[in-house]
């Protein structure tokens, strides 16, 4: 069987708020588990390999989040592999352009997304800085917490053909409305950092079974739950102050 192949996406363009580990977290959850991965960076000027089964997007700021945007239209080759099937997630100024559109700069200037998520984003009432705790519903209807930093100007609206990922319990996510993030087909979209996928073992797994098309056997690590417990713990005890 050929290696999975996880996308990192334009690190030079978004990285800098250390959603890289996504990666690195996908790719030791499949390691762990007995399945060969490779990790393939693609930068601007790059061909996007269109052999991905994630791809992955992270935050940045405003100039960046346009050039990424050019460099992704331009090449072409990431609409195709989500049509064919691969996941995408997307973190903050990723999450942004994989919607429709968003405003950058003091004069709210509007510039067309990718498309591929059914939201738009424009400049918020306040900037959204600090811990978030969400209540994530999962496929299976079991209620899960995720826990994040979440750093952003932009507030963003869901459209019909997006549902939300989860339901924000402290913070703001996509603000209009108690929600954050977004999930059409195998695209989600998320505004916490963390990295989340770190933070957060069963949306790391959720992606990855939904890039496989078949469940996988859980992975129990008691050390990883209990930093997960403490860490809810302080953010609850924190969010009531926020
Ligand atoms: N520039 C975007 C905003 O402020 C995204 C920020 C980010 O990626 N953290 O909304």
């Amino acid at each position: 069987m050929s290696p999975v192949e996880i996308v990192l996406v334009y690190q030079s363009l978004l990285g800098i708020y250390g959603d890289r580990g996504n990666a690195m977290v996908l790719r030791q959850r499949l390691a762990w588990r007995g399945i060969d991965a490779v990790l393939t960076e693609v930068e601007p000027g790059d061909a996007v390999p269109s052999t991905g089964s994630v791809y992955l997007l992270g935050g940045g700021e405003d100039a960046a989040q346009i050039s990424a945007v050019r460099g992704l239209k331009a090449d072409g080759h990431l609409f195709g592999a989500i049509e064919g099937g691969a996941v995408l997630f997307a973190v903050c100024a990723g999450y942004q352009i994989a919607g429709r559109t968003f405003t950058v700069g003091d004069d709210d200037e509007v510039i067309d997304g990718l498309g591929l998520l059914d939201v738009t984003t424009r400049r918020g009432t306040e900037r959204a800085v600090g811990e978030i705790l969400t209540s994530w519903t999962k496929p299976d209807g079991t209620e899960t917490l995720i826990t994040g930093f979440e750093n952003h100007g932009g507030f963003t609206t869901l459209g019909p053909e997006a549902t939300p990922l989860a339901r924000v319990e402290i913070g703001i996510g996509n603000a209009d409305d108690g929600t954050e993030g977004a999930v059409q087909g195998k695209v989600i979209g998320a505004y916490p950092h963390g990295p989340i996928l770190a933070r957060n073992p069963e949306l790391a797994d959720y992606l990855l079974e939904l890039a496989l098309d078949r469940e996988l056997d859980p992975l129990p690590r008691p050390e990883l739950d209990e930093l997960r417990r403490q860490r809810i713990a302080a953010v609850r005890r924190a969010g009531l102050r926020r």
